[in-house]
């Protein structure tokens, strides 16, 4: 395996330390708009955005770590300048001589399958062909690093299970709340504040997840130093690029390759998000017939597909993990096999679902399904008022979940969303084995060599992290408008 992967790797002389590039801008001009209220203080910053201060003569420097991922976001009004997440920095890192990787999602996959009428491993390996042919290194597989983000969430619900029946003596451990979608995490730091926070799963998401794999061990494995590599996501949604910028997801260099020169380096576990739709755009800015590309053969050391090379994962469109958890959770803690799928009832609406397991005449475990600001405000209310008997939560702020995210490639004209959604659902699943994370060979090597076993010291370092309540730079710096 990590014979493959060097030879894969081979780029040029690794002792050339190239800094990371600084200087390319971005526009997020029709970034989704999440569809929550302002708060006041926003919305004072929105009203002061109208009346200049004289004395104001720098202009506001604003970063992505400054979005609120609302809809009145300082985006919707002009064309905001951003550093770093864009196909030209994306484009320039290959001709600067770095390592660039790049990390697919599935959903992504389904998203250029519908659009090209082509199967998702017909996409992966076209691509694969696509973009080595721009000087990418490996492409490698989002849902591979999910089962690893699935393994940990399966580890931490049970602890929390645990500690709630145990003596009662936590009552914040459970509903645990899934926290892989960056638009949920950023409404919940910015409007909902501290109490809803400690509900949230501490696992990273699978982007991250890759983003620690590659920068934190494949790297110290194969002797490259981190900040040689440049490792892009391919996601669903623009929030993405939200979460890749997030300084909890940077880390310091202790010692790397056996060189000094960048030890106290702050590293980037993801340095740039494209969605669906840029990689389309970029596909068309080169005049590429994707569809007659050939198909490379696949990176195997961080993607999900077997020695006969089917691609396999969990089929939940969102990541399954309710499902997952569900299902784990069962066997470990009342020692029942359930076989997937599960049947969620529907509750409110088809975004609002539920499922729930009895033993002896006695709800012992009750998942929900929970996609949209609609529904996930109910929740939180329920939450907040202490009337939320849900053990788990999967929260997700896109209706009907990350195949409807926002950076998705745009529906054809006169197809309806119901047709188009199907669509993605089957090129989700079509050609995609399910399988259990448990038994992924991938993520049982990287338990093996690197993270010792589920919710070791190991992992909770490296694949864990933390939330902040509200902190409104933003704002602060608005008032000078
Ligand atoms: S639900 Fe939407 S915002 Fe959240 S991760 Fe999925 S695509 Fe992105």
């Amino acid at each position: 395996m990590s014979e493959k992967f060097s030879a894969t790797l081979r780029i040029g002389d690794l002792n050339d330390y190239i800094a990371p590039s600084q200087g390319c801008v971005v526009s997020l001009k029709g970034i989704k708009p999440t569809p929550h209220k302002l708060q006041k203080s926003e919305q004072n910053a929105e009203k002061s955005r109208s009346a200049p201060n004289p004395l104001q003569t720098d202009p506001v420097k604003i970063s992505l770590k400054d979005c609120l991922a609302c809809s009145g976001c300082i985006t919707s009004a002009e064309t905001v300048m951003l550093e770093k997440q864009s196909l030209d920095e994306f484009l320039s890192s290959i001709k600067k001589g770095k390592t660039v990787i790049v990390s697919l999602s599935p959903q992504s996959r389904a998203s250029l399958a519908v659009h090209f009428g082509l199967s998702s491993l017909q996409i992966f390996k076209k691509l694969t062909t696509f973009l080595k042919s721009l000087g990418v290194k490996a492409v490698f597989d989002t849902s591979c690093s999910r089962d690893l983000a699935l393994i940990e969430s399966c580890n931490e619900f049970v602890s929390r299970y645990k500690q709630l029946s145990d003596d009662g003596s936590c009552k914040s451990s459970v509903p645990m709340i899934s926290s892989a979608c960056p638009g949920w995490i950023c409404y919940a730091e910015k409007t909902l504040g501290s109490y809803i926070l400690p509900y949230i799963s501490s696992v990273k998401s699978p982007q991250q997840t890759m983003g620690s794999i590659i920068k934190q061990h494949i790297c110290q494995k194969m002797c490259i130093r981190p900040d040689d590599v440049y490792h892009v996501t391919v996601m669903p949604c623009y929030d993405k690029k939200l979460e890749a910028a997030r300084d909890d997801f940077m880390f310091e260099v202790k010692s790397q390759g056996g060189t000094h020169e960048n030890i106290g380096l702050r590293i980037t576990e993801v340095d740039s998000v494209l969605t669906s739709g840029e990689v389309l755009d970029l596909i068309q800015a080169k005049s590429v017939d994707f569809r007659t590309l050939d198909e490379s053969s696949l990176d195997k050391l961080l993607t999900n597909v077997n020695e006969e090379g089917h691609l396999y994962g969990v089929h939940g469109s969102s990541g399954g993990y309710a499902e997952t958890i569900f299902q784990h959770a069962a066997k470990i803690l009342f020692g029942k096999e359930i076989k997937g799928p599960l049947d969620f009832k529907i509750i409110k609406n088809s975004d609002f679902r539920e499922v729930c397991l009895e033993v002896e005449g006695k709800t012992v475990l009750k998942f929900a399904l929970c996609y949209g600001f609609r529904n996930l405000q109910n929740i939180v209310r329920k939450i907040k008022t202490g009337k939320c008997d849900y053990h788990f939560i999967e929260v997700m702020a896109c209706p009907s979940g990350c195949l409807n995210g926002g950076g998705q490639i745009k529906r054809k004209p006169g197809q309806s969303p119901r047709d188009f959604i199907q669509s993605l659902e089957m090129a989700y699943t079509d050609d995609v084995l399910a399988s259990d994370p448990f038994k992924n060979p991938v993520i049982k090597t990287l338990y093996d060599e690197w993270l010792d076993q589920p919710g070791s010291e190991k992992a909770k370092k490296l694949m864990h992290t933390e939330y902040h309540p509200v902190v409104k730079s933003i704002t602060a710096a608005l008032q000078n408008w």
